[in-house]
């Protein structure tokens, strides 16, 4: 299927061959349709899909096919909410890539930079808003933000945005949108909160799913590495030097941990920077900026602060240590190996993990290869330890909001316990299966 039998214009086409796109995605061939009929959409579908351009590229044909009524400066047309910063970045980055030849204002919006800038940008009128919840409420208390245009909601990553806490930020602006429009909500998984969200909010909606990664990862090879607790640093400088790596995405279950080990690798002569919710945005964007241009060779990064990292073909990533939450590792393995590029996901696993090891096994209905690396034989005397920290607080804005625990997760995900033995349990997500899929039922 190409690109041209889908209805849009030219002007996006020539955009999307430029990117050197040359056929649409599965969720692209279902959702672009589907919103070029203007009904709502409920999409199951992860980063690494190309899910933005799914609704993103239909939804520049529609404002471009009915041109706004009033003249004079642009009003907010389209409003996207994303969890995170880095997401509502990239989102923005692509909308302004595929709407290069339309005469169509995006802008980005997001907390912990200057707002002044932003309200001037508000100010000289913006046809497509793209905006974490949180900086949208500060404009709307500003009345800097007029929502009352809104013909198109899009709601990204909104099973993220759930597990962030942002729910009732996000009720209070679905309030002051108009009731007639246009919503589109995009969720990797479906809990049942997700589904009493998508209930109050869609309108008799489409449903598409397209597989999920644990599906379909077969382009990235995973590995274990076996290792004792304490070797874990020595052993991945050893990996990463032999095998002269580059691009390496690390992921630690505590910020700390990612500091520490982003320092330690740094005195070693590997070029490492961590990332997560406690550094600054001009830290973020510029530890990103660099890993992107090869400038640094090691990004180590909690699960939030990564979620939305979007990284063209990253060819390694690295479980320093496994995710308490086996769903969390199939997001990070989606990380790499993308659009049919290979890639190559390691997991550095030590006593104290093998339960949840097992458990990301069951998940992905697959035994991981295992490899010792001479030298790195693991001590059978070591016992396993329990599992400190638990899993890593919501990075973004406001940290752990809402009374979220520790360690608790609301989206119906399977959940291994880190000290209790891998027991398996899903949500009873009434349109949901077990894996916290969707199921297609008749729109
Ligand atoms: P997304 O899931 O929207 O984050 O997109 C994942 C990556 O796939 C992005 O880097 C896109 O640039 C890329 N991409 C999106 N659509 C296509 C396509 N039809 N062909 C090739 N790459 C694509």
């Amino acid at each position: 299927m190409s690109f041209d039998t889908l209805g849009l214009r030219a002007d996006i086409l020539r955009a999307v061959s430029e990117l050197g796109y040359t056929q649409p995605t599965p969720i692209q061939q279902q959702a672009i349709p589907a919103v070029l009929k203007g009904g709502d959409l409920l999409a199951g579908a992860q980063t690494g899909t190309g899910k933005t351009a799914g609704f993103t590229l239909p939804i520049l044909q529609r404002l471009m096919d009915n041109p706004r009524t009033t003249t004079g400066k642009p009003v907010i047309r389209v409003l996207v909410l994303t969890p995170t910063r880095e997401l509502a970045a990239q989102v923005e980055e692509s909308i302004a890539q595929y709407g290069k030849y339309l005469p169509l204002k995006s802008m980005v919006m997001f907390g912990g930079v200057g707002i002044n800038p932003q309200i001037d940008k508000l100010r000289r009128g913006v046809d497509i808003l793209v905006s974490t919840p949180g900086r949208l409420l500060d404009h709307v208390s500003q009345r800097t933000v007029d929502l009352s245009k809104v013909e198109i909601l899009v709601l990204d990553e909104a099973d993220r945005m759930l597990d962030m806490g942002f729910i009732r930020d996000i009720r209070k602006i679905l309030a002051l949108l108009p009731k007639q429009r246009q919503n589109l909500l995009f969720s990797a998984t479906f809990s049942n909160e997700i589904k009493a969200l998508a209930d109050g909010l869609l309108n008799k909606p489409a449903l598409i799913e397209v597989a999920r990664r644990n599906a379909t990862a077969d382009t990235v090879a995973q590995k274990v590495y076996p290792v004792d607790r304490e070797r874990k640093r020595e052993l991945l400088a050893k990996l990463i030097t032999d095998h002269n790596w580059y691009q390496v995405l690390v992921f630690t279950r505590t910020k700390h941990g990612a500091n520490r080990l982003a320092e330690q690798l740094d005195k070693q002569g590997i070029p490492s920077m961590a990332i997560h919710g406690n550094k600054s945005q001009g830290a973020r964007t510029k530890a990103l900026s660099e890993f992107k241009s090869g400038k640094l060779q090691v990004l180590v990064a909690t699960d939030i602060a990564a979620r939305g990292i979007d990284i063209n073909e990253l060819p390694h990533v690295v479980n320093f240590e496994l995710p308490n939450v086996a769903e969390d590792y199939v997001h990070r393995i989606g990380r790499t190996g993308r659009a049919g590029c290979d890639g190559e996901a390691v997991s550095l696993v030590c006593v104290d993990e093998l339960k949840l090891l097992a458990g990301i096994e069951r998940l992905i209905k697959r035994s991981l290869p295992k490899e010792i690396v001479p030298g790195f034989e693991v001590d059978p005397r070591i016992k396993p330890e329990p599992i400190q920290n638990g899993r890593n607080g919501p990075g973004g804005r406001g940290g752990q909001r809402q009374g979220q625990r520790q360690g608790q997760r609301r989206d119906g995900a399977v959940r291994v316990s880190a000290d209790g033995g891998g027991n398996r349990r899903s949500s009873g997500n009434g349109n949901g299966n077990s894996n916290g899929q969707l199921r297609r039922t008749p729109a």
